[in-house]
Order: structure tokens, then C-alpha cells, then sequence
């Protein structure tokens, strides 16, 4: 896509689209129209199913359910939400008519008086980085400035950035789906954790999905920064494209800002004579050392104090459903790592606990995102008791770790916890990591994280 910028003013007709109305759709639809825009909110859904969820919308927005309609093409603009496919035969008839089409990145920012951007994207750790960052930025900033927390975290930046100050961080995670319809966005320091295969259903090549993941410096300028993972050959490679300074952290190396070093991190920016040296936070595995690099990286970059980088080191525990302790049960210590949807999430948890030894009761299963479980094997030698299985994946992993550990089929997650606590001993670790998506039998991830927890408290209880 690429429009000009977003400018609210520049449109005499006041009437707007909104394509998805999801949670970032429903923002957008509620900053335009409070901004004297008409809009048309319009969905896939069926329009009582959008009705239903848009419920304490502003009157000025009207919603059309079951498709996307030719009222659309009447719009001085459209807004597209986040992971809408790109083609869809609307947007063909929109672009045949001239009409624009805008990320609700861009147009929340549109409305935004703050200057100071801080965005993190990669296929992992995008949110712990994000977090990690905006606790950092609520310490570090001077009275009077706060940080803003939004995007892909759960939070539309629609609903967070308009209402910042022109002094305020706006701290943002980017996910792919948000990058790939931006054409201007322009943090003052972006960071690229890590690139490996995912969404590439709805991004139809690795070099779409890399592209996309590339917009969040591709506006930058000389006098903005961005942090990449040097360790990542893809990473690294996609680096040497951006037009912004570049600062690294990984392994140590000639051309590294910030590693981990004797149980420290170590940052230097390139201006500095000297490195410092911080406790890392507390949180389990190597991916957390490389997600507190990169949030450090970019808040000392943007002149944050290396001193409130480690308050906010020393105070994070962590987001919920990441490699979370959730108390224990009869002498089981458990972890819900719901958010681990894919294969390379559970082997990033199973990594993290090697250290303990083979200790762990893991719980996999859901719905199949498609790629096969035997990479898991390895890893399950070396840190894995038993598996317990759940969900519409559940025969594929039987099959493929046959052989590997012992499997316990337990079809709902209920049954599992207490499978797992009835043949565990006492010091084991019950590790909910699931390598699948959750909607089978869950709401999402969330839901699923949390009933994991519900069931971890009444067996604790229970004795
Ligand atoms: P995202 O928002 O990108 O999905 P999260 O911070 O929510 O990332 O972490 C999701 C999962 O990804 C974690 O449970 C962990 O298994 C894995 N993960 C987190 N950080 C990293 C990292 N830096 N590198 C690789 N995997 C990671």
C-alpha cells in the first residue's frame, strides 16, 4: 500500500470504512467517529455477531455484517484492520475507484501528538520485549512524561496513543499483520528480535512475511535507531537494509551493543567508552536474556538511564501465560506457558528448563497449526518425564513422538492436570507448553492460561 500519509484533514467527505471489526477495527471505528468522521464498521460475520460485539459504539457508526459490501467504495477512506487477508475482492474494487487504504496503525497514530515511538516486532517475544520496555520507559522518563502501552499486546493502539501528550513514549508492539499495510510508520527506535516461519498462511511467502516484519524501519532516518539480533542470520541479513543506525545484541562480537556476559548484561552504545553491567531479570531461558538486550538497547538509545533499566530489570516477573509459576500442587511445581501456539515456542520452554534435568510433565495438544512435532524429540530426551495429550491434535503428536517418552491420552485439560499429578513425584514440574493453537476447545490462549491456573488452585486446595 502506498497512500500517502494519513492526514484526518485532508478529507472534505467525512465518511470512513473500517474493514474488521475486531478489537483494533472497533478503536478505529471509535476514534474516527469521535473525531466527526461517519463510519461504516464492515465484517465477514454475520451482522448480529458484529452488532453484539460493538455494543457502546458511537452512533455515528453503522455496521454491515456477513461480507463487505459496495457502500464501502462511498468512503473517503477505508481503514484496514490487522490480519484482514489482502485479497479480498474489496480491496481490488477499492483500489480500482482510488480510494485509500490505511493500516489502523497509521491512523491511530494520525491522532497521536507524541514524538517519542518505541516499536518491537519478531516472530517471538514480541510482547515480554514490549512489557519489559514500557516498564523500563515508566521508570526512566522524567515527571510529567508517561509511557503508553499499545498495539499487538492487546491494547489497540487506537484505543491508547490519541490520548498521549506530545512528551509521552508511545511503546508499541508491531506484529506483522500491522506492519505489512504501513507505508510511513517512523519509530524513533524500532527492534527486530527474531525471524522464523509463521503466518504464512496469511502472508503466502517467507519474503512477504520478512518484508512486512522490515516496514518497522523502512521509514526510519539517520537519526532514529534500530535493534537487531545478530545471532539471527535472517536478522541480521534484513539489517543491512535499513536506513536508521543500527545497534546489535548477541553472542559477544566486534559488532555487538549489548550481551550477556558472567551472569550480567552488557550494554555499550557506540558513543560510550565503557560498557555497563546489569542483573539480568528473573525470568527463566536464554530468549528472556536476548528480549531484556533488546528493551535495554532501546531504551538506553533513547536516553534512558541505565539506572532505572535496572529497577525495571530487578521488578519484572514476567507476562502472564510466558513460561509462568503458577504455584504448585501435592509437591508439583507448575507452569502455564499457554502462550507457546507453535512448535518453536515449546522448545524455547523446554530449553529453559534444561538445567532441571528430566523433570517435566508436559501437556501438548490443541489445534494443529500444521507443522510436525518430531523436532520436539531431541529436547524431549533430555528434559521430559511424560507427555499428556489434548485436543484435535492430539493423535498426530501421539504419532509423531511415539517411542520418544511415554504418552499419556487425556482429551481435555482437566484431565490432563490430573493425570499429571496423580503419576508425578514430588520436585517434577507440570509444564502446560502446548505447541498448538487453543481455539478447539478454548476462547484463546488466554482462556486456556487461565483455566490451566484455575485447575492448578483447586488441586491445591483439594489436599
Ligand atoms: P510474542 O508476543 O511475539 O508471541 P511473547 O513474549 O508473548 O512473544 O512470547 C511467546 C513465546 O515465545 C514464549 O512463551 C516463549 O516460548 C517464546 N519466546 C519469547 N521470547 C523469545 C525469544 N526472544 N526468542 C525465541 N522465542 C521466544
Amino acid at each position: 500500500m502506498n497512500s500517502p500519509r494519513f492526514d484526518p484533514r485532508s478529507f472534505r467527505k467525512k465518511y470512513a470504512g473500517v474493514l474488521g471489526m475486531g478489537k483494533s477495527g472497533r478503536a478505529a471505528a471509535k476514534l474516527l467517529a469521535k473525531n466527526g468522521f461517519r463510519v461504516l464498521g464492515s465484517d465477514a460475520r454475520p451482522r448480529s455477531e458484529v452488532k453484539t460485539a460493538s455494543k457502546g459504539l458511537p452512533e455515528k457508526v453503522k455496521l454491515e455484517g456477513g461480507g463487505h459490501s459496495d457502500r464501502l467504495l462511498e468512503c473517503a477512506f477505508v481503514v484496514k484492520s490487522p490480519g484482514l487477508k489482502p485479497d479480498l475482492p474489496i480491496f481490488g474494487k477499492l483500489a480500482a475507484k482510488g480510494i485509500a487504504v490505511y493500516s489502523e496503525l497509521e491512523v491511530a497514530l494520525a491522532f497521536s501528538k507524541a514524538k517519542e515511538i518505541v516499536a518491537v516486532t519478531g516472530t517471538n517475544g514480541k510482547s515480554t520485549t514490549t512489557q519489559l520496555t514500557y516498564e523500563i520507559f515508566k521508570i526512566g522518563l522524567p515527571r510529567g512524561r508517561k509511557a503508553v502501552l499499545g498495539g499487538n499486546i492487546g491494547v489497540p493502539v487506537s484505543a491508547t496513543a490519541p490520548a498521549a501528550k506530545a512528551a509521552d513514549a508511545l511503546i508499541i508492539e508491531a506484529s506483522s499483520y500491522q506492519l505489512e499495510d504501513c507505508a510511513h510508520f517512523e519509530p524513533r527506535a524500532a527492534a527486530v528480535l527474531n525471524i522464523t516461519a509463521d503466518h504464512l498462511d496469511h502472508h503466502g511467502s517467507m519474503a512477504t512475511y520478512v518484508a512486512a516484519k522490515a516496514k518497522i524501519f523502512r521509514a526510519q532516518d539517520a537519526d532514529d535507531v534500530c535493534v537487531f539480533n545478530a545471532d539471527d542470520p535472517l536478522v541480521f541479513k534484513l539489517s543491512r537494509e535499513c536506513p536508521s543506525q543500527r545497534l546489535y545484541f548477541g553472542t559477544k562480537g566486534p559488532h555487538v551493543h549489548a550481551w550477556a556476559e558472567n551472569g550480567r548484561l552488557m550494554f555499550k552504545l557506540p558513543r560510550w567508552k565503557k560498557p555497563v553491567a546489569l542483573l539480568p531479570p528473573r525470568l527463566p531461558g536464554r530468549h528472556n536474556l536476548e528480549n531484556a538486550l533488546a528493551s535495554g538497547l532501546l531504551a538506553l538509545a533513547r536516553g534512558i538511564k541505565s539506572t532505572a533499566v535496572q529497577k525495571a530489570f530487578k521488578r519484572f516477573r514476567g507476562v502472564e501465560h510466558r513460561i509462568e509459576e503458577c504455584g504448585s500442587a501435592r509437591g508439583v511445581r507448575c507452569v502455564n506457558d499457554s502462550k507457546a501456539t507453535n512448535v518453536d515456542s515449546t522448545l524455547v520452554a523446554l530449553r529453559a528448563f534444561e538445567p532441571v534435568g528430566k523433570r517435566i510433565l508436559l501437556i501438548l495438544g490443541g489445534l494443529h497449526k500444521g507443522s510436525p512435532y518430531t523436532v520436539l524429540r531431541p529436547c524431549l530426551d533430555r528434559t521430559v518425564k511424560g507427555v499428556l495429550t489434548i485436543g484435535a491434535a492430539a493423535r498426530r503428536i501421539e504419532e509423531d513422538l511415539s517411542g520418544a517418552v511415554p504418552i499419556f491420552p487425556c482429551g481435555d485439560l482437566s484431565t490432563a492436570v490430573d493425570t499429571a499429578l496423580r503419576i508425578a513425584e514430588k520436585g517434577d514440574i507440570l509444564l502446560l507448553s502446548p505447541a498448538c493453537a487453543s481455539f478447539d476447545q478454548f476462547k484463546d490462549f488466554e482462556d486456556r492460561g487461565r483455566r490451566f491456573k484455575a485447575l492448578i488452585k483447586a488441586a491445591a486446595k483439594a489436599r
